[in-house]
């Protein structure tokens, strides 16, 4: 007889005084957790399939749900944590790796919070956003080091090309596959609404979102989904995507049973076949190869977009990034290892990589003890979770942020990770149509665009409080930043003074 030893996660707790059997958590869930019973004349709950994506209580009209975490207990240690056991035990039902998603949710630290934000006080007057003007627009790419007149004095225009962006802020890839359709959408008209830029992810562009290309960057990974002259000219820039924070060194995986309809078009692969994203590029193996993409890429596209290439925090990361300024790149996208994916194998995500802060740090004076800085821009990601985060990323260094499961968060992500099983009860990291039309592009973008103009705001606010009125002088001011609670190594790497210096 085979036992299962694992207790559900959650329990839900229905108020039997307030339902009144409308049936609606039936419906909404994708999960199959309620259902009506006939006999009983009431409703149930099937607990061991909650994933606690809240869409049931976030629904019910007569708010008579609530999901809780079980209190049920294994014998831990402090070496034996629940979690260590629960995982122990699948493994040992299924015989296969953990599969999961969204970004680490370990006991790391979180550097963001062990760093505070300075302001001006008595010599330095600080800045009142509100009465003066305070620049938050951001450009990434080269920036012109020289100036050329020619033999009349005029200026030669030889800018390189750049991406403008009104805010430091872009949305990080996810590929159309991986999110639905609508998704897709509203990141796209957010984008072009707000003056910013998404990112296709490695699944190609939808033919109807060609439209929106001067606000896109489209991706070229190791599968080369999608990819294809139209795509290339149609985004304002290109991603030569190496790795991820949520599984750097290893490849991806979309299921055959994915690949259907629009999607395997947009792929430009047979319809019902595994999407296989191999763990390298098998055409780079040194910079030297890197560089032979970054080029073929430009020529491709008549040298008018920035090439980005977007790698994984991994260790070493300040040599590796040196390398990729060299390869004639114009910015480097670094992933931190608590970015959020749409699939990871547990492990990987869990204990590979290292935190975004430190591989920011570790980069920025890299380049900058090289005199390379001004060759790139860097763009950093990883779990930025609010505009104090992006402050901090500025001032160690990062000329923009890419935010993916913040904004998939304004379109109503609970956090539930459980992208991979593709019943995304909120239309996001889902494919079935019945699903996918629960979120709306009109209220989604708008929400996006909400989020976006709040944290401006705040960044505007913060800055003026430092007494700085643009980004540009504000990215790589460490001496606005301080530290707490952290050790003297941790403080170097960081290049910032403790808390009270
Ligand atoms: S949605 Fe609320 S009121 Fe309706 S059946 Fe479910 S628990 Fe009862
Ligand atoms: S996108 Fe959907 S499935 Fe993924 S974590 Fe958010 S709510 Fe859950």
């Amino acid at each position: 007889m085979s036992v299962n030893f694992l207790y559900p996660e959650y329990e839900v707790e229905r108020n039997t005084n307030r339902c009144i059997a409308c049936r609606v958590c039936e419906r909404q869930c994708a999960n199959e957790v309620h259902r009506y019973d006939e006999d009983l004349q009431m409703m149930l709950a099937d607990e061991s399939k909650c994933v606690n994506c809240h869409r049931c209580v976030s629904l019910c009209p007569t708010r008579a749900l609530k999901i809780v975490k079980t209190n049920h207990t294994f014998k831990e240690s402090a070496n034996w944590t629940k979690n260590n056991i629960e995982e122990l035990y699948r493994q040992a039902n299924s015989g296969g790796v953990l599969l999961t998603s969204m970004g680490n949710p370990c006991d790391y630290p979180v550097y963001w919070d062990k760093i505070l934000i300075n302001a001006s006080q008595v010599t330095n007057p600080s800045i009142d956003p509100l009465r003066e003007p305070m620049e938050t627009r951001t450009y990434l790419g080269k920036k012109n080091v020289k100036i050329e007149r020619d033999a009349n004095g005029k200026l030669i225009p030889n800018l390189p090309v750049n991406l403008e962006l009104t805010m430091p802020m872009l949305f990080g890839a996810m590929s159309y596959g991986a999110i639905s359709y609508n998704a897709h959408e509203s990141l796209a008209r957010a984008a072009e609404a707000l003056g910013i830029y998404y990112n296709t992810g490695e699944g190609g562009l939808h033919q109807d979102f060609y439209k929106y290309g001067p606000n896109t960057i489209v991706q070229v990974a190791s599968g080369r989904f999608g990819v294809h002259k139209d795509y290339l000219e149609s985004g304002a820039a290109i991603e030569i995507k190496i790795g991820q924070g949520a599984k750097p060194g290893i490849g991806g995986h979309l299921p055959g049973h994915k690949t259907m309809g629009d999607i395997s078009r947009t792929r430009m692969i047979p319809e019902g076949s595994d999407a296989i994203s191999p763990a390298p590029h098998h055409d780079i193996y040194s910079i030297e190869d890197l560089r032979q993409l970054v080029f073929s890429l430009k020529e491709a596209t008549n040298y008018k977009k920035p090439v980005s290439v977007k790698i994984a925090a991994v260790h070493n990361i300040a040599a590796i990034a040196s390398g990729i300024a060299r390869s004639g790149a114009d910015i480097i996208a670094i992933d931190g290892f608590r970015g959020g994916t749409g699939a990871a194998p547990t492990r990987i995500r869990d204990n590979v990589g290292i935190p975004i802060e430190l591989a920011l740090a570790a980069v920025d004076q890299r380049l900058r003890d090289e005199g390379i800085r001004d060759n790139v821009s860097i763009v950093v990601s990883g779990s930025i979770r609010n505009s104090a985060d992006i402050v901090k990323a500025v001032a160690l260094g990062a000329d923009a942020v890419y935010l993916g499961t913040a904004a998939l968060m304004a379109l109503g992500c609970h956090l539930c990770r459980s992208c991979h099983t593709g019943k995304c009860n909120w239309g996001i990291s889902t494919q079935r149509p019945e699903l996918v039309k629960r979120l709306n592009p009109n209220i989604g973008s708008q929400r996006l665009i909400n989020l976006m103009n709040a944290w401006n705001h705040e960044i505007k606010e913060m800055m003026g409080g430092m007494g700085i009125n643009s980004i540009e002088a504000l990215r790589g001011n460490r001496l606005m930043l301080r530290g707490v609670g952290l050790n003297e190594k941790e403080l170097e790497i960081l290049g910032i003074k403790h808390a009270g210096e």
